[in-house]
């Protein structure tokens, strides 16, 4: 594995990595950018049958990091922690813990949050060992689960989608496919029934469908169904690469725009979308309320200012996609422009 050329390939210039025998820690904090601010990133705690593939991750998702932050305003660099989970037994406590002294060792410059493999309990134990923490628990002083954010501000992004492709100023009767019914899809769901979207849902949980079917009177369909669903709005809110070979030509509806991260299989498939005039709110710009409630954490938290932040989603989106039009490219490549002229701006 060639770190060097693949660190500077990301456009990075500092990793960390601890390994610790005892408690089984094996860490990579990945800080890409922090001309903005400290980094912040997710902690992922998953198997790697390659430690090359865990770098590769933690690189690539601290990027992601610091285009969110800075394309939605935030004074907040790009950071990432991928932790390798030991496939022999471990104390998650004395793991986490050691981790948390890692964190403080860097002294600010990283701070960590949920991910993938993680949950608050464990943003509760880094946070016995230090300050440089979000996504703690709310009797712990945090602010809790971040979902109903990122809901919010996928539902504001989805709103300027429909301005900007429909020129309609409400989601009132609009077709919305929501795939995935998790955390996020289904306070999303919540979201948009509220505003009298008519929603077609699917899960390969079927608790999850029953759910969101009663609650908001739901179209269920299967989850291979999806993508073939007469709608104005595609909602990913499952995994990652849903926009790919096999999918982008079956779609029929005129807006993509979900929660989900890296919606698009390869960059080339967002210029697919594009070819088929359909409106792509990029991920990273629609999702971001999630990180906008964590980024409060750090100060003080007030929620009333965070859901007001969350809320300017609407004018990234709405930007994002009237730029991409005037300038006949596709918005993945606009939204990553925007992110890398605030960089710029704040270099300067
Ligand atoms: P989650 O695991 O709670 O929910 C995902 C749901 O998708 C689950 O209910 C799962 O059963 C379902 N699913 C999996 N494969 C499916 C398939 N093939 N078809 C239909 N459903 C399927 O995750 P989440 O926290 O709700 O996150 C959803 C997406 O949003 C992820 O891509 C995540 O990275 C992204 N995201 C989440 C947040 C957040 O605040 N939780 C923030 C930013 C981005």
């Amino acid at each position: 594995m060639d770190l060097f050329a693949k660190m500077a390939g990301h456009g990075f210039g500092e990793v960390h990595v601890r390994r610790d025998e005892a408690s089984g820690l094996a860490a990579i904090i990945a800080i890409h950018d922090t001309r903005l601010g400290p980094a912040l990133g997710g902690c992922r705690f998953i198997h790697y049958d390659d430690e090359g593939a865990a770098f590769t991750d933690a690189l690539r998702l601290a990027r992601g990091m610091t285009y969110k932050a800075a394309i939605t305003g935030l004074a907040l660099g790009g950071g990432k922690s991928v932790l390798i989970k030991p496939r022999t037994p471990f104390d998650r406590g004395a793991l986490f813990s050691d981790f948390g002294r890692l964190i403080d060792h860097l002294g600010g410059r990283y701070i960590t949050a949920e991910d993938s493999g993680t949950a608050t309990a464990d943003m509760d134990t880094v946070r016995t060992q230090t300050r440089w923490v979000t996504g703690v628990s709310k009797e712990k002083g945090g602010s809790g689960d971040p979902s109903p954010f990122t809901a919010l501000g996928v539902r504001r992004g989805i709103e300027a989608a429909v301005k900007h492709k429909l020129n309609r100023d409400s989601l009132d009767g609009v077709r919305v496919a929501v795939q995935g019914l998790g955390h996020v899809g289904y306070y999303l769901c919540k979201e948009l029934n509220a505003l009298g979207a008519k929603l077609t849902v699917c899960d390969i949980d079927a608790a999850r469908v029953e759910r969101v079917r009663a609650e908001f009177s739901a179209t269920v369909v299967d989850s291979t169904a999806i993508y073939d669903v007469d709608a104005d709005v595609f909602a990913p809110c499952a995994l990652g690469a849903g926009i790919n070979d096999d999918t982008v030509g079956r779609l029929k509806v005129k807006i993509v725009a979900g929660a989900a991260n890296n919606v698009l299989a390869e960059a080339r498939h967002g210029d697919a979308l594009k070819a088929r005039a359909i409106a792509y709110a990029p991920d990273y710009a629609i999702n971001a309320g999630g990180l906008v409630n964590v980024a409060h954490e750090i100060k003080s938290y007030d929620e009333t200012v965070v859901r007001a932040q969350i809320h300017k989603i609407y004018d990234t989106i709405l930007e994002v996609l009237d730029r991409a039009q005037k300038a006949d490219i596709s918005s993945h490549i606009v939204a990553d422009r925007m992110a890398e002229e605030r960089l710029a701006q704040s270099a300067r």
